[in-house]
């Protein structure tokens, strides 16, 4: 979606573009696939509308009418043996200390620290001013949501500044950000028909060429060009650019940039993923009572809890186009960084232990219709301490090379609005340095 919005970008400032996918289909984590015969994504499923690039890229290719948000938001936490309602809270930390109280799900050690600009571990900082059980039972599930990483290891600028922004008192900051945030519209949105459709709408923006099974070999910088390998090893094929945007995941831009930007390319090589696997499942709507009880969007489950999903949302319960199909969709998701063992298994039995897990939060559900594991190895960057310190070094390696530029999830943001803003930033810069000549 990165080097999506950055071909965007480009193509509607007058530029010629060549989009050069690897693997067989363009979108990278936004994906649409067939599940039980509905069309659902596999990958990324919302976006977050408290930022505007997403929705900016959506209005101007036109599908502004397919944009929606949940009908429900409610989600829950699965720990202590029971689906428990999530409490308010500013990515984990509580924002009504009465209603986390009341769930049950943890209880609150807080003192007042003083926050300084050093960068640490979320753990740290949330450990040090409200105790172990809300950075295990809140802030741990609600990384693993985003990041599928864990506390002890994420930085908390890089990850979760708006928890430093709390200030001293978090008990308190966190209770005057919600406030303050109630009035500011729905926080997700989607689109009927599933956000896996966006790639494919911006790909068909006049001045877009793509290539897929176009995997880039090599990058080299020659006097006034740049020349490209491209292709299978038994069919290489050379392709001269004025310039050149790499919006491939870490371990894959490392490799590209080890000639041209070496600094780039080993702090590239620093940064870590965590693989993971969605596995959606189709149930037959009217034999299903359990679910349908259950009216909220899905819940979270904390690492401390063991076990095999970590979370699981009910589509057909958050998006209202899913419900319409007549079917409940449940995904569950798999998988946290260095648990790639969890994943060594095949698809029949990722699915059935994960529909175990559900089974059990849900208090019992019927045989699917069909089921489907998507696997993302390799699915998202890990923002680890001293991230930022790294995007700079990237960022000054790159800035040293005339007609090269680099975006996507590795860098600032891994969710689909800053994604986009890393794509079209990176296409800016080469236009506003005047490499490309439209
Ligand atoms: C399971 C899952 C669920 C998610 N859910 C959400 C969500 O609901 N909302 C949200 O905002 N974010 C979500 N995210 C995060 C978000 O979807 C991703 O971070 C984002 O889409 C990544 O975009 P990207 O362009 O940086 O990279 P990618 O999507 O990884 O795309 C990179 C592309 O580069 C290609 N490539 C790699 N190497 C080469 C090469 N040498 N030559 C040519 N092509 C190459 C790959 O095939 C791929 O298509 C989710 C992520 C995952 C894994």
């Amino acid at each position: 979606m990165a080097g999506l919005a950055a071909a965007y970008e480009l193509a509607t400032s007058g530029a010629e573009v060549i989009v050069l996918e690897g693997s067989d289909r363009l979108g990278g984590k936004l994906r649409l696939g067939e599940v039980g015969g509905l069309t659902l994504d596999l990958g990324a499923e919302s976006i977050l509308a408290r930022r505007p690039e997403a929705l900016d890229l959506i209005h101007a290719i036109g599908l502004d009418d397919h944009v929606v948000n949940p009908q429900t938001s409610a989600a829950s936490i699965w720990t202590r043996g029971a689906l428990r309602t999530m409490p308010p809270t500013v990515m984990g930390i509580p924002a009504d200390v009465a209603a986390l109280a009341e769930s049950g799900i943890a209880e609150v050690d807080a003192h007042v620290v003083a926050v300084t600009d050093e960068d640490i571990s979320v753990a740290e900082f949330v450990t040090a001013r409200l105790g172990h059980e809300v950075l295990d039972r809140l802030v741990e599930p609600l990384l693993g949501g985003v990041y599928a990483g864990h506390a002890d290891q994420l930085s908390l600028r890089a990850t979760a500044p708006q928890i430093a922004a709390l200030g001293p008192d978090l008990l308190a900051g966190a209770t005057s950000a919600r406030a303050a945030a109630t009035d500011s519209g729905p926080v997700f949105a989607g689109l009927v028909g599933g956000v896996g459709q966006l790639p494919a709408v911006v790909a068909a923006t006049p001045g877009i060429e793509v290539r897929v099974d176009a995997t880039v070999r090599s990058v080299v910088r020659t006097t006034d060009e740049w020349r490209l390998s491209v292709g299978p090893t038994t069919d290489v094929e050379t392709l001269e650019v004025d310039a050149v945007v790499i919006a491939a995941p870490a371990p894959a831009a490392a490799r590209l940039l080890a000639e041209v930007a070496p600094e780039a390319a080993f702090a590239l090589a620093a940064i870590d993923y965590a693989s993971v696997a969605i596995v959606t499942y189709v149930f037959e709507g009217q034999s299903f009572d359990e679910p349908r009880a259950f009216a909220g969007s899905g819940f979270l489950v904390p690492p401390v809890d063991n076990t095999f999903i970590k979370a699981a949302t009910v589509s057909s319960n958050k998006w209202g186009w899913v419900g319409d199909l007549g079917r409940t969709v449940i995904r569950a998701s798999v998988g946290r960084a260095g648990e790639a063992t969890l994943l060594q298994h095949d698809d029949a039995d990722i699915a059935e232990r994960a529909l175990a897990d559900l089974r059990a939060a849900f208090g019992g559900l019927p045989e699917p219709v069909d089921s489907l594991v998507q696997r993302w190895g390799g699915g998202l960057p890990q923002y680890d301490v001293g991230h930022i310190d790294r995007v700079e070094t990237i960022d000054r390696s790159i800035a040293s090379v005339p007609g090269l530029e680099v975006c996507g999830a590795a860098y600032r943001g891994v969710g689909i609005p800053a994604v986009i803003a890393s794509g079209r930033a990176a296409a800016r810069r080469l236009l506003d340095a005047g490499t490309i000549k439209p």
